[in-house]
């Protein structure tokens, strides 16, 4: 048995893959300490770990950057500059055999180069190879974006140096550049997708990234849902995930897009999780073929969902596509422009940018992929090259082969 520390994100997207993975591996013997906050403390102890609060939880909480890319990575690293000193602080009273860390998490990183401690990335988002160039990436996440937002993104890169170069000089250390702030290259790197749905996957080398698929397990009954009030027939499913959700006008279009309305039916039933930003109030009466939540059992809804309308985050089209539900993809910030990519690529769905969304358009949208079944076929194959990769129970079957590499028990 070993003791593995968990460096992660806090934000869903990034923690939700890790839970079924970190409670298989509680499975099998290992101590888990995972770092968060409080908003995931009871998630985390469900699954058998240790939860430690980190020292400035206030610099974690999930924001959308302007600057998007560049701007999370300005933001990670003002996160690391804070938060790192307790954490060290810990790590070195009582230090862990190895490090699971998350592929943006700079002070993971950081963590594992001042404290020299083995580390294995697992990764819920498309990653970087280390021989990229800064070009690609911005070619890669930059190309579709408008000016304002290229700019920001300069703006963000140009505090990300000024941070990098203070934690450098304080830690002796090397913080991670343009690539490595998505990827954290380690010598054993866990991905939560499949070799056909990521970007240049031909790149990755097979002994040192492992493509286990998306990391999901049915999750406790925790979220109320009125399934009872669900009819047979076809079901919109209409979600923009956890941070880039508040959207008031966008969720009044689908009201307009597909409210059945006695001058106007419309005949499929759709369901609407708003986030906790946006008062449901704001939006005005919900139409009755509608069920609008802050927040739905995800995977219990795609079970039923004919095609899903999303902001393109990694974890909702991996676990759509899962479940062989084709999508319609409104990217609103950085690696959903990939996913957007990856999707339309595969043939499993359409792409719109958010400006584009309109009632008329996300209606169109919508009888597109419901009416030409290759979108659902495509988004079954896609979702049979996810589901069969291993999963969560692979990825623990690879730590293990990779401890034992290292002389771990
Ligand atoms: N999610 C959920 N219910 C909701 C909305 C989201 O369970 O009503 C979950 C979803 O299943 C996914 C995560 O929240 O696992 C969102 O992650 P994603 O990477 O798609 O987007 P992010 O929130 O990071 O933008």
């Amino acid at each position: 048995m070993s003791t593995v520390v968990v460096l992660n994100l806090t934000s869903s997207g990034h923690i939700n893959p890790t839970l079924p993975l970190v409670t298989e591996l509680v499975g099998r013997g290992e101590r888990v300490i995972y770092y968060a906050i409080e908003q995931y403390r009871s998630l985390i102890e469900a699954t058998g770990a240790e939860y430690r609060p980190y020292s400035h939880p206030e610099y974690l909480v999930p924001k959308v950057h302007q600057g998007e890319f560049f701007g999370s990575m300005a933001h990670f690293a003002k996160a690391a500059q804070v938060n790192l000193p307790a954490l060290l602080e810990d790590l070195e009273q009582s230090p862990p055999d190895y490090i699971l860390l998350d592929s943006m998490c700079i002070w993971g990183n950081l963590a594992q180069q001042i404290m020299k401690l083995p580390a294995i990335t697992f990764s819920s988002i498309f990653i970087m190879h280390p021989t990229m160039k800064a070009e690609d990436i911005l070619d890669m996440v930059y190309s579709p974006r408008p000016k304002e937002v290229v700019l920001k993104g300069v703006q963000s890169l140009y505090r990300y140096f000024e941070i990098s170069q203070e934690i450098n000089e304080q830690y002796h250390c090397k913080i991670p550049s343009l690539i490595e702030a998505f990827s954290n290259p380690q010598d054993l790197n866990i991905l939560f997708t499949s070799r056909k749905f990521h970007p240049f996957s031909e790149m990755y080398d097979a002994s040192v990234y492992k493509f286990v698929g998306p990391s999901i397990a049915p999750r406790p009954g925790t979220i109320p849902f009125p399934f009872e009030q669900l009819k047979p027939g076809v079901t919109i499913y209409i979600s923009l995930g956890t941070i880039v959700n508040d959207a008031v006008e966008f969720y009044k279009d689908c009201y307009q897009a597909f409210g059945n309305r006695i001058e106007r039916p419309y005949p499929h039933q759709v369901i609407l999780s708003i986030g906790n930003k946006v008062n449901p109030a704001d939006l005005g009466p919900a139409p009755d073929n509608f069920v609008v939540m802050p927040h739905v059992p995800q995977l219990e809804v795609l079970e039923r969902t004919s095609v899903f309308i999303t902001h393109g985050g990694m974890n909702s089209a991996s676990e759509a596509l899962c479940y062989g539900v084709p999508l319609v993809v409104i990217p609103h910030r950085g690696d959903a422009f990939l996913v957007a990519q990856q999707v339309v690529n595969n043939g499993a769905g359409v792409s719109m940018l958010p400006a584009q969304a309109s009632p008329d358009t996300l209606h169109d949208a919508v009888e597109k992929v419901l009416s030409s079944p290759a979108f659902k076929q495509n988004a079954e194959e896609l979702g049979q090259s996810l589901r069969s990769a291993g999963g969560y129970v692979k990825a623990a079957d690879e730590i293990m082969a990779y401890k034992s590499e290292i002389g771990l028990n």
